[in-house]
């Protein structure tokens, strides 16, 4: 089965051609983050205007490069949530004329969803699978007792752990998004800081990330009005070592308490070198039996390939959607 996936829920136009949801023929990914810098984050506006210009031409690239007539197609994946309500709606509004013009079933796709079945690419997935889902908007537990099922077992309190790699990003004076650099600087440094590792003691699966950017942005002030001198590297390390410390632990500790055969981790903070080593490392040692599967780089970021892995399992599902469908910024998973 060939599935037509159309992504466009943040500041990538991306559209795919996926076989059986488990095989890539094309995945072009028009990225906006230039257009995006010099304001030091997503602008809505400015992404929708983005995603209008660049649709089309990346729904006859996919085709193209895939070498698939729309004929051959056997339905229209769309991410209709979470994300900018704008953005959103220019990916629903251009799967809804494909699907309606080729006579195609329109496969309604959570963003997040995506993240986690970027990992089938790599490995099937196997149920029950633990995910950590670590992006710009999102860190969350989600434990996955079968396929196309999804229950929040923890979360972030307050910042996404992306969110917060660039906030302090900022503060170093980076290019947004900053998370691939810091994550290069904290190679160089050491953790001479020792920021806090908030909630790693208590007994539950959320996260917190605000206090953490707070002490980095006072420990950065504090030495600026001293006129100290500050390492960056070894800022970014020990701002790094604190967000792995949190994130590692709580989540071997999850597939501890939680049978599981694998463990996903997914979104854009995936790309994260420091944590991807870390997670081998600690299920190697800590969780016999329990796969760790990762995404390759260029699929932790955003794209469109993600969501036609999970539209298929949704199709199969018998998950439709018609014409109706519309945009839900805030689409979240079940909560346990
Ligand atoms: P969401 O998926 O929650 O809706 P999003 O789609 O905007 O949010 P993604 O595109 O999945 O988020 O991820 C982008 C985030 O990943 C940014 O915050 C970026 O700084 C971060 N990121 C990218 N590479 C790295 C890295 N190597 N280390 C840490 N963070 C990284
Ligand atoms: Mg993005
Ligand atoms: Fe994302």
């Amino acid at each position: 089965k060939l599935i037509l996936a159309v992504e466009s829920s943040c500041d990538e136009t991306s559209v795919a051609v996926i076989e059986d949801g488990s095989k890539i023929l094309s995945n072009i990914v028009a990225s906006q983050v230039k257009s995006h810098q010099r304001f030091g984050g997503v602008v809505p506006e400015v992404a929708s205007r983005h995603h209008v210009e660049e649709m089309t031409v990346c729904i006859e690239e996919a085709l193209v490069e895939a070498q698939i007539e729309p004929e051959e197609l056997s339905g229209v994946a769309v991410t209709y949530g979470p994300g900018l309500v704008g953005a959103l709606l220019i990916g629903i509004s251009a799967a809804k004329a494909f699907a309606w013009a080729h006579d195609l079933p329109l496969i309604p796709v959570n963003h997040m969803a995506g993240h986690i079945y970027a990992a089938h690419f790599v490995e099937p997935l196997q149920f029950p699978l633990m995910a950590l889902l670590v992006s710009g908007g999102h860190t969350e537990l989600v434990y996955m007792k079968e396929t196309g099922s999804f229950e929040i077992i923890g979360e972030t309190r307050d910042d996404a752990a992306g969110e917060a790699y660039d906030k302090v990003g900022r503060v170093l004076g980076l290019t947004y998004p900053s998370g691939k650099e810091i994550d290069a600087l904290a190679h160089l440094g050491q953790d001479t800081y020792h920021f806090p590792r908030a909630m790693i003691k208590e007994d539950n699966y959320d996260f917190s990330f605000s206090g953490l950017k707070s002490s980095f942005i006072n420990t950065v002030h504090n030495a600026q009005q001293r006129d100290e001198e500050l390492s960056v590297k070894d800022l970014a390390a020990s701002f790094q070592a604190s967000v792995i410390d949190v994130l590692v632990d709580k989540t071997i500790r999850a597939c501890k308490e939680y049978p599981v055969k694998q463990l996903v981790m997914a979104g854009g903070v995936a790309a994260n070198k420091g944590l991807r080593d870390r997670f081998s490392e600690e299920v190697a040692k800590e969780l016999p039996g329990v796969t760790f599967i990762v995404p390759p780089l260029k699929l932790c970021g955003d794209n469109a390939a993600m969501i036609g892995a999970a539209a298929f399992v949704e199709a199969e599902k018998g998950h439709i959607a018609d014409y109706h469908l519309n945009a839900d910024p805030s689409l979240t998973f079940m909560s346990i």
